[in-house]
């Protein structure tokens, strides 16, 4: 059986209702054909859970690969912990976090996500909280939306929470999985009731996504080295049911 079936192609893909269409099945299949094509990723890359969140703050709107240099830059001048960051001069936090760009908008959300940590107790206070009231918090945080609460939730906490992106977004609706203009949360929704809680899975797929996105489905789509290709509607050589997926899910 393909992601998509012959049904599906014929009857809208959306709901009235703001509801994500993917189920456990399409999910878990689509899962199975990325890890198949480009193997596990291993994500986060970072050395401790507060590297994580810096991280996840400085990566909106930018490449990993500028995120990591700022973070070089800041650790040549302090110590990787909020109260070093905190007591930097703005001007000179802003002077590191130049490679990430947007750099001094980057600076003050660093410097409102470090408040909040320290204020909260640093991880040990994080931690103690229930996965939705630390998510509220996180997003009370000025700079922090659903998508950097998210990674910090997975990716330093452990949270089952699943993480979207553009990436996810662009994949699905090339795929037919999603109808493109869902909201956040009706995706983040769809993808748990689907998973179910299942933490290492939620970070190697978001990490798949990413991958996937970055490197095969682009803006421009290399539909020709594409794993997934003879299942997606988008690509040019379109299988129809019978398609790659089954193989990589079998593989
Ligand atoms: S076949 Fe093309 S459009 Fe479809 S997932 Fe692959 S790269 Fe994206």
């Amino acid at each position: 059986m393909n992601l998509l079936s012959v049904t599906d192609r014929i009857r809208p893909l959306r709901s009235p209702i703001d509801e994500c269409p993917l189920d456990a099945e399409r999910a878990r299949r689509l899962f199975s054909a990325l890890i198949a094509s480009h193997g596990p990723r291993h994500w986060w890359p970072a050395d401790s859970p507060f590297e994580v969140m810096i991280g996840a703050v400085l990566t909106q709107n930018t490449a990993w690969s500028n995120v990591e240099r700022a973070l070089a830059r800041l650790k040549e001048r302090v110590p990787l912990e909020a109260e070093a960051i905190l007591a930097l001069a703005p001007a000179d936090l802003a002077e590191a976090l130049r490679p990430a760009g947007y750099f001094n908008l980057k600076a003050r959300r660093l410097t409102a996500f470090c408040d909040y940590y320290r204020s909260a107790g640093g991880l040990d206070g994080l931690s103690r909280l229930e996965t939705h009231q630390l998510r509220q918090e996180l997003l009370a945080v000025k700079g922090i939306g659903p998508e950097t609460a998210d990674d910090m939730l997975l990716y330093a906490f452990d949270r089952p929470v699943f993480v979207v992106d553009a990436y996810t977004r662009r994949i699905l609706s090339r795929l037919g999985l999603l109808a493109g203009d869902e909201g956040y949360e009706s995706i983040r929704a769809a993808f748990e009731r689907a998973l179910g809680p299942d933490v290492p899975v939620y970070k190697e797929y978001h990490a798949l996504i990413v991958h996937h996105g970055k490197h095969l489905c682009r803006t421009r789509p290399r539909c020709p080295e594409c794993g997934l290709r003879a299942s997606c509607p988008t690509a040019p050589d379109f299988a129809g049911i019978q398609g790659a997926l089954d193989s990589s899910r079998e593989g």
